[in-house]
């Protein structure tokens, strides 16, 4: 298997948080949303049984949900880098406040870490494993997605979904942008790419062109 993805769905807004193995010895983890030690310790179980090392965390966008897990996460592996758009930082600068700004009330802790910014079109390299970042603004302004092409994944946060899509009735959304992401970032991917998303089942680029009840392709 080229790439073995294992999700876990965490805290209080079910966010999956991915561990993937790659062929050559190394890990990623994709959106660490860890709420609580148990979550974070069964992925820490997964990744220490697979042998691998954890090379990079890569971050689709900073909504709290999706970032709840990396203190935990550097206190264990304090040098791994994180990695995620160079797009309204602002975002990410907002973790603090966002359990206001979303109406929700769990602690966040401080970011333990500053990310290192990646341009639409970049690669994220790991010794042949290769991810393209994307720019997928809509759910939120610093949104990316991550493609790997040699084995036909893609981590998309909250974009395009099984059957639905990333919410826009949100503090920065834009029904309009989202749109035009999933239309040339993601429906432009070869049909049988799957797509690792930030909240529910996994999918595939061609089930949801065909059969999204919310953006087909054309
Ligand atoms: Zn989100």
């Amino acid at each position: 298997m080229p790439m073995d993805v294992i999700g876990f769905t965490c805290g209080p807004l079910y966010e999956n948080s991915y561990l993937a193995i790659l062929d050559n010895g190394q890990a990623i983890l994709v959106d660490p949303g860890f709420s609580t030690d148990h979550e974070w310790e069964q992925c820490k179980q997964k990744l220490k049984d697979s042998g691998a090392s954890l090379s990079a965390i890569l971050l689709t966008h900073a909504h709290l949900d999706h970032v709840l897990g990396i203190p935990v996460v550097i206190a264990d592996y304090p040098d791994v880098p994180l990695y995620m758009s160079d797009r309204f930082p602002e975002l990410w600068q907002s973790i603090p406040d966002q359990p206001a700004m979303f109406g929700v009330d769990f602690p966040v802790h401080p970011m333990p870490i500053e990310p290192i910014r990646l341009v639409h079109g970049a690669t994220c390299e790991f010794d042949g494993v290769s991810f393209e970042v994307r720019y997928t603004p809509g759910h939120s302004p610093d949104h990316v997605v991550f493609v790997a092409y040699k084995e036909g994944v893609v981590f998309g946060g909250d974009v395009l979904f099984k059957a639905s899509v990333g919410r826009t009735d949100i503090p920065f959304g834009d029904g309009h942008l989202l749109k035009e992401s999933i239309e040339t970032q993601l429906y432009t991917l070869p049909d049988e790419f799957v797509v690792y998303p930030g909240h529910g089942a996994s999918t595939t680029v061609g089930t949801e062109k065909q059969s999204n009840p919310f953006i087909r392709a054309h």
